[in-house]
């Protein structure tokens, strides 16, 4: 395949905007080549600016679980737009959503919207703090939480993907608040707390990993970290930003039966509009102004394009109660049939999936935290990587990334996609 204008454009983009993207995942950097300018993309497919289709495999990072240019979110936010594109006013729509997100993830009574996950994230933290009156977090090293200050301590695929584990511009202050520990391992979490006796407000997880790859939680672990926060009057965050609305229709709460004390959305609740939400039993919920001295806002939260996007995904996750079986037959197809086709030619790997999550990682043993994901072989990656390009198959360009499955992929595109594997991997 030829990228000869995306080429180009790239070129022009380095010069005013620094690296050439606006997220640093977009880079191309830990496989080499140029970033791939997108023109258009319908369903399953993305079609570049040199007229090449791709089959999506990133799926904006994980919003379009139905496919690009869904029609019932394209119509809903033509619609809203004609009517005004903000205002700084309450609207019925931000009621319409509310009430619907409530209504589908089990645990929670009040749900403030923001812009992105970041914010989610970052606003439930502050919130947690002022509810506890405490200063300290627990997160997890490869769990990725948005880009603000008290989460850039190994954060996962992009931070790790471009060298800056611990970024340059975080204060050793707010650094200092913010305790490490290891995925699927509580005894670490235990000497963490046991350490830090009636400081830690609040450990936030991401319930079932995303940004190392896509890691499960072992037996026991978010059972573990429940009773921990429980026992210490710790409050627990979900941050299923990724898993939200995607593995379950009410998230890994409802898929493992665990309640959070506070859960982060992003991704798919915007229907590929920029949204993200935090939200929580009434009680700490109430604690948020103008009701209660915690402070957070937002010019644009809210926003009608947004929310009009947002409530057409989610009704349409809602009224089709079959799509999260469906997703994860389609993501169990396909890794069987990868598993099928690396087994035959011999590579070395580990493959791990659920729901519509799956990741590839260039390694036998087991991933299930941050220091095992780091074990895989980044040339085979490379290889794999502009390997499937070439095929017509865009994966992300970090061996750190989850695969995101999306409805509109077809059997077809399955099948051609582990066909294509099967070529590239001979090649190894
Ligand atoms: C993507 C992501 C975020 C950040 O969301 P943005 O909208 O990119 O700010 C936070 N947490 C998790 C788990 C994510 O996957």
């Amino acid at each position: 395949m030829l990228y000869k204008r995306s080429s180009q454009l790239f070129a022009e983009a380095e010069k005013v905007i620094p690296g050439g993207v606006n997220s640093p995942v977009r880079a191309f950097k830990a496989v080499g080549g140029t970033p791939i300018f997108v023109k258009s993309a319908k369903g399953a497919y993305l079609y570049d600016e040199d007229g090449n289709r791709l089959i999506d495999y990133i799926n904006s990072w994980g919003p379009m679980i139905l496919g690009h240019a869904f029609e019932p979110v394209v119509r809903a936010v033509i619609e809203k737009a004609k009517l005004g594109t903000s205002f700084g006013m309450p609207t019925e729509l931000e009621t319409q959503i509310a009430a619907l997100a409530v209504s589908m993830v089990p645990n929670i009574d009040k749900i403030r919207f923001v812009n992105s996950g970041t914010e989610a994230c970052m606003s439930a933290v502050r919130l947690a703090r002022g509810f506890t009156k405490r200063d300290k977090i627990i997160k997890f090293a490869g769990c990725y939480h948005g880009h603000s200050d008290s989460f850039l301590i190994q954060a996962g695929s992009g931070a790790i993907t471009f060298g800056s584990p611990n970024s340059p511009g975080v204060t050793a202050g707010t650094a200092k608040d913010t305790l490490l520990a290891r995925y699927n391992d509580l005894e670490n979490v235990k000497a963490l707390i046991e350490a830090n006796i009636n400081e830690i407000a609040a450990i936030i997880v991401e319930p079932v990993a995303g940004n190392m790859g896509c890691i499960p939680p072992n037996k026991g672990f978010l059972e573990g970290l429940r009773q921990l926060c429980t026992d210490n009057g710790i409050l627990l965050i979900f941050d299923e930003v990724m898993t939200g609305f995607r593995l379950a229709r009410g998230g890994v709460q409802e898929l493992f039966n665990i309640t959070a004390d506070i859960v982060c959305f992003g991704k798919v609740i915007g229907g590929g509009l920029p949204v993200g939400a935090f939200a929580a039993r009434a009680e700490i919920m109430n604690y948020l102004a103008p009701l209660g001295p915690v402070y957070q806002a937002g010019t644009l939260s809210g926003n009608p394009l947004a929310m009009a996007a947002g409530l057409a995904m989610l009704q349409s996750l809602d009224s089709d109660r079959a799509i999260f079986q469906r997703l994860e037959e389609k993501t169990a197809y396909l890794g069987a049939g990868i598993d099928r086709v690396l087994k035959a030619n011999n590579v070395a790997f580990t493959i791990n999936r659920i729901g519509s999550m799956i990741s590839v990682h260039f390694d036998t043993a087991p991933v299930v935290d941050f220091q095992t994901a780091a074990k895989g072989d980044n040339e085979t990656f490379k290889k794999f990587f502009h390997g499937l390009l070439e095929e017509g198959i865009y994966i992300a360009p970090s061996a750190y990334e989850t695969w995101f499955i999306t409805d509109a992929l077809t059997y077809d595109d399955l099948d051609f996609t582990i066909c294509a594997i099967d070529k590239v991997s001979k090649t190894f």
